[in-house]
């Protein structure tokens, strides 16, 4: 590229464009999948979850399995993982925040060794789970590849391995640029390092196939049915829904980048806008161009990353890069966004340039809930017997099955491990008040995204941006 070795150029060359969906994702087209009937007339449960994406489904389960006297029941406003949850790339990582280094530097040493291990668990819990209720989720446990593409992602490639090696992590191994090269052939890559515990999943079929198994274990689950309203009445909580209502004892705010219309939750969360497309079918001859005979997934190490991965049906999906940072809940005008498209059409051109000849052929976006240290957060609302569980900051296909087992412990009152988890107890951060928020928040994206593209994110003005969001 001129002028930098880590990005692709600003002027384009552009295939037809991608194919409009008529659902928010390719994964979610799939067919054969019937929403459960919305809630009608005025019921009760013990335990509410509002939300039916990940987060929402692996609570319900969770808590259902501990405790099957409880009444649990799911509210979705659209269909099971109408959210991020069916749109995602389904990188399920051991990652929790932004990477290993940033997580060591947030919570300290002990805390980020006793997430890295709980995630290295739960991630094998989620192939067993899948295994045990024949979920055909697509899942493979190829690993992760992180590449460098310039001089300041090998520093950030070196700082995570460090990392790794501080907290006696033996899962991370350091790869040179030909060891890149062999497992996949991105010509551009210099280094990298790779962790095999990470899993690959069609992230529809697995929050529908949590659906179902919730379903099997009795556990309500209601579709197109938008909680309107929730307040206390009693001693219960009453949630209001268009069509009837639900009294609970308990009740989980499991709606991630929604949960902004929470005003308690409203000054910690903003919305990431995210983004992917997706090739045609690669032909035999494409494959072995691209060598990448494991299949694992691949990401690279800009403050705003790039992450490919090849689907079980042949394609590769290429995402990351631009994603706008919203001061308020996510709007679907923004779920697409031609000019984005466009530039992840060039990066992924500039990325495998042997590719040429292959179309881009769907691409979609998702709301990610942003909190300002990029960790999940679990948590109490003031004074009362609603939780919520979010902020997974683009990192949840696999934090979203830990933070359930958080959700089932804090709900039956379990102290626990993992209820000493910096998610737990790690407070949220504010964001700055009211309207110098929006600005600071495109500001920050911005100057990420243009350090990203010339030399890596190293100066001054990016590390203030980053520090906004630390
Ligand atoms: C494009 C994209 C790519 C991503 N790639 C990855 C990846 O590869 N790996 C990774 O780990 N993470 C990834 N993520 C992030 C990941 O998808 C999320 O962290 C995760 O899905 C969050 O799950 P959730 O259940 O908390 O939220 P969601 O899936 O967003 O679920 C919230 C649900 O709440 C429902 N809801 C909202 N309001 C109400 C209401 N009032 N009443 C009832 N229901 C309501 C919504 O309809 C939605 O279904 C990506 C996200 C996007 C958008």
């Amino acid at each position: 590229m001129p002028g930098s070795s880590e990005g692709p150029p600003a002027t384009r060359p552009v295939g037809q464009g991608p194919v409009a969906l008529s659902s928010p994702s390719y994964w979610l087209e799939a067919p054969g999948f019937s929403p459960c009937p919305a809630l009608t007339g005025d019921r009760t449960a013990d335990v509410a979850i509002i939300g039916g994406g990940f987060t929402g489904l692996w609570s319900a389960i969770k808590v259902a399995d501990a405790a099957p006297h409880l009444r649990v029941v799911v509210l979705e406003a659209q269909s099971a993982g109408f959210g991020a949850s069916g749109r995602n790339g389904g990188f399920a990582m051991t990652m929790v925040g932004r990477n290993l280094h940033d997580l060591v530097r947030k919570v300290g040493r002990r805390q980020a060794r006793l997430l890295h291990l709980q995630m290295v668990k739960t991630l094998a819990e989620i192939e067993d789970f899948c295994q045990r209720e024949v979920i055909e989720a697509g899942l493979s446990r190829p690993g992760l590849l992180t590449v460098s593409n310039g001089p300041e992602q090998d520093c950030r490639i070196e700082q995570d391995l460090r990392a790794a090696a501080i907290l006696g992590l033996t899962d991370f191994r350091r790869l040179a640029k030909e060891e890149c090269r062999e497992l996949v052939a991105a010509e551009r890559v210099r280094m990298g390092h790779f962790e095999a515990n990470a899993l690959l999943v069609d992230p529809a079929a697995l929050v529908r196939g949590l659906r179902d198994a919730a379903l099997r274990r009795g556990i309500e689950v209601y579709e197109q049915t938008p909680a309107v309203r929730l307040r206390s009445r009693g001693g219960d909580l009453r949630i209001e829904t268009p069509l009837g209502s639900m009294e609970a004892k308990q009740v989980v705010i499991a709606t991630n980048a929604y949960a902004q219309v929470v005003p308690a939750l409203r000054r910690y969360l903003f919305t990431v806008c995210a983004y992917i497309t997706l090739t045609e079918r690669l032909s035999p001859e494409q494959w072995r161009r691209v060598g990448w005979e494991r299949r694992m997934g691949v990401e690279d190490k800009r403050t705003m990353p790039h992450f490919h991965r090849p689907t079980a049906d042949g394609r590769i999906l290429w995402g990351g890069r631009d994603a706008p940072l919203l001061a308020g809940p996510p709007d679907p005008r923004r779920d697409r966004d031609q000019r984005i498209f466009q530039r992840l059409e060039e990066s992924f051109r500039w990325t495998f340039p042997t590719l040429g000849d292959l179309a881009i052929e769907h691409a979609w976006g998702g709301p990610v809930c942003g909190t300002v240290s990029c960790i999940p957060k679990v948590g109490w609302l003031r004074r009362s017997r609603i939780l919520f569980a979010l902020g997974y900051s683009g990192h949840g296909v696999g934090p979203s099955a830990l933070v359930g087992k958080i959700v089932r412990d804090l709900l039956l009152g379990r102290t626990s491990e993992l209820t000493q988890l910096p998610i737990v107890t790690r407070p949220l951060t504010p964001l700055p008040p009211g309207p110098l928020r929006g600005p600071l928040l495109s500001a920050s994206q911005l100057v990420l995204q243009r350090a990203d593209d010339r030399s890596g994110g190293g100066d001054a003005l990016s590390r203030l941006a980053l520090r906004l969001l630390q």
